[in-house]
């Protein structure tokens, strides 16, 4: 926490708005938009129901398909699957370790043959690094199909100076407690088109119909984020830019530290991007370095320091066992690559400059 969470808390108290929606969600809303300077955003009980309002609003129903990225977080797909809809899974590229525009490309020309194009396209901006957005971009309005942009991890990166998450016809950001601000858990929902915010805030609100008894025509969800909650994210969102330079110093201390030693490899940052460096990973090139990653990984743990593997490309998860996958190439799954490779360290803004140094001594000792 910054310290100003409290006040915005107290005015909720003092004008006894407890209850969902008030003052502080509507505020968080417009500073939110006004910061990543788009239309609307709706916050909501967290990211992955921001997700979830996503796909409903962009009309995903049973039988149809959503093509996402591999390399990511469970919550990213979910909630294909809480529609009834079909994943289909997109390989990464070495460079921004997202979405694989090559792969992209060669799924949606099958899928446009087969007549299965996607209701929508999920693109994540992992750890904080930008997507390829505009090859991606160019191919998804090339197909005519919308793009969620799940940027629950790169709040306050940019893309060729525009902010992650406002590419897509929809964005979505988390603030979860793990995320680079938090509010404890919460999300948002933000695009330029207001109508479609201003529905999802009415689908958010078990959908409502303009009635004086209680009336419903279409399935609705209480997804919308607490007034208590949204004071926590006013507070959160004053000290955001001094999160993602203190992310970014994290990252460029292991980033020194670790230049010399032939075989780490830092994740790289796209050219024209910005990173709000959310986690520190690297991967270890298992020809030059003896440790894997998850013996690293245990080492570590020994130390008392938690480290862990990077996430576990979907189209390998048991829950989404059968569903189709596009590689990079036909020589190369690049996701399952940095899956065996990949290591994230310890990022939190709260560690100490000796302690990340200890961290650098462990991983140096141990490589
Ligand atoms: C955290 C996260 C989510 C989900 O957000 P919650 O607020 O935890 O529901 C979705 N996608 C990615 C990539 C995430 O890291």
């Amino acid at each position: 926490m910054g310290g100003i969470e409290q006040k915005y808390i107290q005015e909720a108290f003092d004008t006894n708005w407890i209850a969902p929606l008030g003052a502080n969600v509507d505020g968080f809303e417009q500073e939110l938009a006004s910061y990543v300077n788009i239309k609307a955003a709706s916050a909501t009980s967290s990211g992955t129901g921001a997700i979830h309002l996503a796909l409903d609003l962009l009309g995903v129903q049973a039988g149809d398909t959503v093509f996402c990225s591999t390399l990511t977080f469970i919550a990213s797909a979910n909630p294909i699957l809480y529609l009834g809809a079909t994943p289909v899974f997109i390989d990464s590229e070495e460079i921004t370790w997202n979405m694989s525009p090559q792969a992209l490309e060669q799924a949606l020309k099958e899928a446009k043959e087969n007549n299965t194009l996607p209701k929508a396209v999920i693109i994540v901006n992992l750890y904080g690094q930008s997507a390829r957005i505009d090859e991606l971009m160019a191919l998804c309005n090339e197909y005519n199909v919308p793009v969620i942009e799940d940027a629950a991890e790169s709040l306050g990166s940019l893309y060729k100076g525009k902010h992650s998450g406002t590419f897509g016809k929809l964005g979505i950001y988390s603030f979860n407690g793990n995320k680079i601000i938090t509010t404890s858990g919460g999300g948002m929902l933000v695009s330029d088109d207001e109508q479609l915010i201003s529905y999802s805030r009415f689908l958010a609100t078990q959908a409502r119909d303009a009635a004086k008894h209680y009336q419903h025509s279409v399935i609705g969800y209480n997804y919308r984020m607490s007034n208590i909650v949204a004071g926590i994210g006013r507070g959160q969102l004053e000290v955001l830019d001094e999160r993602v330079a203190q992310k970014r110093a994290i990252f460029e201390r292991y980033e020194s530290a670790f230049a010399n030693v032939d075989g780490i490899l830092m994740m790289p940052e796209l050219e024209e991007t910005f990173s709000n460096r959310w986690l520190s990973t690297m991967t270890l090139d298992p020809e030059k370095i003896k440790v894997t990653p998850y013996e690293l990984i245990d080492l570590l743990a020994e130390a008392n320091i938690e480290a862990r593997p990077v996430w576990k490309p979907l189209h390998i998860q048991p829950l989404f066992e059968g569903c189709e996958f596009y590689p990079h190439s036909d020589k190369k799954i690049v996701s399952e690559e940095l899956f065996a490779k990949g290591i994230c360290l310890p990022s939190d803004t709260k560690m100490t400059i000796e302690e990340q140094q200890y961290v650098i001594d462990v991983v140096l000792n141990n490589i």
